[in-house]
């Protein structure tokens, strides 16, 4: 197999603020495998809160491609004997399990969702994020958002209850609100998801630290609407703590490294009776395109990485009335921009 690493940097529409900080950018890398003439592509999102920048996931990335056996149609064996030997760089993992489905794919001549048995019009639609600003840009967004039924509310800034006012003024769309950690006491979150209730929001993620399990069960146990976990996950056996503690999973590619370990974090969140909801980092339109290949098998899709994104490096599946059609082409269907091609 030939691996060759891209760094480029993804731009953000509107800055992107959230309870952790704001950023304008993404530094992303892009993987692309190439064997027998069939070329699979894959991509990685570093992210701080896990530990990871551009330089980590780059040397991660390319410890695993000297790792590679010639061919990656055993990937199975071949990807959980890789992900065994990481230290921690996840996002690097998901690029080369990403590129290894992609070429698997191509090389049987389907799409994965076909090759793992999933109907694509099962895919459920996507919400559309808002990060963290004024009551009046928070409203502006919504208006520019008519076609999305769902739409993530990023709370624990300064005015969270008068941007979920000034949203409600113009929209009755299905809001779901993500505090990333930001309420640090259990009272204090009860008391938000109650007003948030009252607010017709449908569900709240991650309201407190991840490390915060007795407080989470506290709350589960009174709280009036279904609670998500995110930063709290991020291997498959962080379920078994969160089926105490939270209602549901928010299980991102970029997290459990890859495709084939979220696809066994959903079965396992399924038979603990977790809702499951897919999620992503900033990601361009590869990332996405993969984890729309899983998206058939969970409750909540929040894969919107793309849309947040100006110039897009790939093209992938399409998004219509908020809802992810994947390409019926084989791998993962994405194709890069010109850049890229050859
Ligand atoms: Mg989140």
């Amino acid at each position: 197999m030939k691996a060759a690493i891209h760094e480029h940097t993804l731009k953000l529409r509107h800055t992107f603020t959230i309870a952790r900080g704001s950023r304008d950018r993404n530094r992303n890398l892009f993987l692309r495998l190439e064997h027998g003439g069939i070329v699979g592509w894959g991509e990685a999102s570093p992210n701080q809160r896990y530990g990871e920048t551009p330089a980590t996931c780059r040397a991660a990335l390319e410890r695993l491609c000297a790792a590679l056996p010639e061919s990656p149609r055993a990937y199975d064996p071949l990807l959980r004997s890789l992900a065994a030997s990481l230290d921690g760089q996840y996002a690097a993992m998901a690029a080369l399990d990403m590129a290894v489905f992609d070429w698997l794919g191509k090389s049987l001549g389907a799409p994965l969702y076909r090759i793992w048995g999933l109907d694509p019009a099962k895919v459920p639609p996507t919400s559309l994020t808002i990060s963290i600003d004024t009551p009046e840009r928070v409203r502006a967004r919504v208006l520019e958002a008519p076609d999305f039924e769902i739409l993530k509310i990023k709370l624990g800034g300064e005015h969270d209850h008068d941007m979920i006012r000034a949203i409600r003024e113009v929209s009755d769309q299905i809001l779901r609100v993500d505090a990333n950690e930001a309420w640090q006491n259990r009272e204090q979150a009860l008391r938000e998801i109650e007003w948030l209730a009252r607010k017709n929001v449908e569900l709240v993620e991650q309201p407190m630290p991840a490390d915060r399990w007795q407080d989470m069960a506290w709350l589960k146990a009174r709280s009036p609407l279904p609670l998500i976990a995110d930063e709290a996950f991020s291997m498959p056996a962080d379920l078994l703590h969160i089926r105490d503690a939270f209602h549901g999973v928010n299980i991102k590619l970029m997290k459990c490294g890859g495709l084939l370990r979220a696809r066994d974090a959903v079965m396992l969140a399924r038979i603990l009776g977790l809702k499951v909801m897919l999620g992503c980092m900033i990601e361009s339109s590869l990332a996405i395109a993969a984890a729309a290949q899983l998206a058939p098998m969970v409750d909540y899709a929040d894969l919107d990485g793309n849309l947040l994104i100006e110039g897009d490096p790939f093209q992938g599946h399409s998004v219509r009335a908020g809802r992810l059609h994947p390409r019926e082409a084989p791998g993962l269907g994405v194709r890069p921009g010109p850049a890229w091609q050859g």
